[in-house]
């Protein structure tokens, strides 16, 4: 069956309300379009769980610390359509900036604490612009479930401390990182690398995957894990570390000792292209 596209809000209500009689549970996968296989597995898991499956495409403007980043973020509405109704999407909701945000919002969703670290302490205001649509995206679809990747884990824990905070009536599903076959994460800003940067880009997970051996070894020293995880990662003009850490895996917040269920999480530069990746570790 094709997708059905609503750009408004008033439209996509009217279409759920009726549509959810039949179809009770609804399932909503977030993004920001340039879909790739790292979406696909939310659409696959959502298609398995749910009878309706929505996936909004928003580039959300109030997120983006840097108006370059939010000008060259990749969008193409047609072919991002094309992949929904391959998986089998029920309904795509893409709409215009001025259906989201009519007016400048003087109201906001901000998650303390857990968005104080990572990319939350490097991308001021990130995170309250990330609480804060996927506050209105869970209003206006009222989901049953919404699916989110483990790959932006900070925003999974925001995400997850701001339907409880705020007693949201939705299932939060988490869903593991898809990467390629050089480990690099699949992210819509891979398509902005050049081939040499492309080539040298799985610098990151290497690092990542040095640190979890040496947690999976016993190394109780977050300092020291850190430290040769970095050295892992090739000196060379075009990567810059932009943070390396080793963070509780609910809290966000740095640790010292690795005696619980951690991540590591960091974010590479590589030529203009921020990167971010992470791993469960313990
Ligand atoms: P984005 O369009 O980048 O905002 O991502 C939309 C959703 O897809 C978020 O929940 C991301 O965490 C998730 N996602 C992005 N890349 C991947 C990936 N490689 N594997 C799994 N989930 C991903």
């Amino acid at each position: 069956m094709r997708t059905r596209v609503f750009e408004t809000i008033a439209g996509l209500r009217t279409a759920l309300s009726n549509a959810r009689r039949e179809k009770p549970i609804v399932g909503l996968v977030p993004t920001m379009g340039a879909l790739h296989a790292g979406h696909g597995r939310l659409m696959e898991q959502a298609r398995a769980e749910c009878d309706l499956v929505v996936v909004s495409i928003f580039v959300n403007p109030i997120q983006f610390d840097r108006a370059a980043d939010y000008e060259a973020y990749p969008r193409a509405l047609a072919p991002d359509v094309d992949f929904c109704t391959a998986r089998g999407v029920d309904v795509v909701f893409a709409p215009p900036d001025r259906e989201m945000y009519p007016e400048s919002p003087l109201t906001f969703v901000e998650v303390t604490r857990i968005s104080d670290h990572l990319c939350g302490a490097h991308r001021p205001g990130h995170f309250r612009g990330v609480a804060t649509v996927v506050t209105k995206l869970l209003n206006v679809v009222e989901p049953d479930r919404a699916y989110f990747g483990e790959k932006d884990a900070q925003q999974l824990a925001v995400v997850t401390r701001l339907v409880r905070d705020l007693n949201l009536p939705v299932i939060i599903v988490a869903v593991g990182t898809v990467r390629e076959p050089d480990g690099l994460a699949i992210s819509s800003r891979n398509s902005r690398l050049s081939p040499d940067e492309r080539a040298i880009a799985p610098a990151l997970y290497r690092a990542l995957q040095q640190a979890g051996q040496l947690i999976a070894s016993g190394s109780p020293n977050a300092a020291n894990i850190l430290r040769e995880a970095a050295a892992a990662i090739p000196a060379d003009p075009r990567l810059r570390l932009e943070y390396l850490e080793i963070v509780g895996a609910e809290t966000m917040l740095p640790v010292e000792r690795v005696d619980r269920p951690v991540r590591v999480a960091g974010a590479l530069w590589v030529g203009d292209v921020r990167l971010i990746d992470n791993i469960l570790c313990g």
